[in-house]
């Protein structure tokens, strides 16, 4: 058992976002203590953690105290230097390890990942200058989609190849020289597995959840999700063999398309908590919080039965404004991250609504 931090030691999280915050709340629950690290002042998830250090992920001085005062670091979120990790690594345990934040951080590294692992993805070529872009185009063909390899989220940094898009301008539209073109997917449901993989090698994907975009951003997963049994056991065993090949001791959570066909194709993975795990709270035995925190202190993972079936909504910009309602309506639960300004877009809190039968 030497593997095991007992409660008391503490978890540091680089990010102060609601992730964060929600994973402060379920180490507290355990009797673990959090040390955010995070260049943002009064962040979601330095409200609810012990200590804070605000500073840049650049700063030296501020991350070798920082790793000097936790037993293990995790993170909340992708986009954090791989360097910053790495040299926190030295230091003190990082979990998931440093080349899993990398594969994550860029999306050819990850389909490559994806593909050598077995699993499915949509077509795709990287493409670094419009000579590529145009050969990409003809051998992948139209519809299309063109992304940034890093820092996209929510739908930014991507653009639709169609059949009337002017290759120059989508290209010149992107502002980049390290993009990758995907074939369109005509999908029939986005899903995501996350799974958890503990120090000792055991991993457990949570059930799968459907989700819906509203303007490319979560606006709802629902779970059991609405597909064949078949389709659930081969996205869950996908994730699973995603962190296996990772070596992961963490959190994975990997953002899938299930088409017409019934397969399964792997879109991206993030090495955190993820929104579309927000139902775990309140619909299942271990919430994914509370799982990431068993992973990186070495506990045995919990179990991951769904106790009832859930509908996560997120409470986006003014969404929020409802709190008295959501409140009052028995059997939704209401989370709120702590954030003061709704701006629109933002992500102000979530609900979880129940089904008790
Ligand atoms: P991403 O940033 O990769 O998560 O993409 C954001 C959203 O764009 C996804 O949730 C899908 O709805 C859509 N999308 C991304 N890639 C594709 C694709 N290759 N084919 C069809 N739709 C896509």
């Amino acid at each position: 058992m030497t593997d095991v931090l007992a409660p008391g030691s503490v978890i540091g999280i680089i990010g102060g976002g609601q992730l964060g915050r929600m994973t402060a709340l379920a180490a507290a629950r355990l009797g673990y203590r959090c040390h955010i690290y995070t260049p943002e002042e009064n962040s979601p998830a330095s409200q609810v953690s012990e200590k804070t250090t605000v500073a840049s992920y650049e700063d030296e001085n501020a991350l070798a105290e920082f790793a000097a005062a936790v037993d293990v670091i995790t993170y909340e979120f992708e986009n954090i230097p791989v360097d910053t990790v790495q040299r926190l690594s030295k230091l003190a345990p990082v979990r998931p390890r440093p080349s899993v934040l990398a594969v994550s951080q860029h999306r050819v590294a990850e389909k490559d990942f994806a593909r050598d692992s077995g699993a499915g993805t949509a077509l795709y070529q990287g493409v670094t200058d419009l000579d590529q872009l145009r050969n990409a185009v003809s051998e992948i063909g139209r519809p299309a989609v063109l992304k940034t390899c890093r820092f996209g989220y929510d739908g930014k940094g991507q653009v639709k190849i169609t059949a009337e898009t002017d290759l120059a301008a989508a290209w010149a539209s992107l502002k980049t020289d390290d993009a990758v073109l995907e074939g369109f997917v005509s999908f029939e449901k986005e899903v995501s597995v996350i799974v958890a993989r503990g120090v000792d090698g055991t991993a457990l994907a949570f059930p799968v959840a459907e989700n819906h975009h509203v303007d490319h951003i979560l606006s709802t997963s629902t779970v059991p999700a609405n597909i064949p049994e078949a389709t659930e056991k081969a996205a869950r065993a996908t994730a699973v063999a995603l962190a296996e090949r990772l070596e992961l001791v963490g959190l994975l959570a990997v953002e899938m398309f299930v088409t017409e066909e019934g397969d399964v194709l792997v879109n991206e993975v993030a090495p955190r908590p993820h929104n579309s795990g927000h139902w775990t709270q309140d619909g299942c035995a271990t919430c994914q919080f509370e799982q990431l925190v068993r992973a990186v202190t070495g506990l045995p993972l919990g179990p991951v039965d769904v106790l009832f079936p859930t509908v996560m909504q997120n409470l986006i910009g003014d969404k929020a404004d409802q709190w008295l309602d959501i409140a009052a309506e028995p059997h939704a639960k209401l989370h709120l991250y702590g954030k003061t300004e709704a701006r629109p877009g933002r992500k102000m809190g979530h609900v979880n609504r129940i089904k008790v039968s």
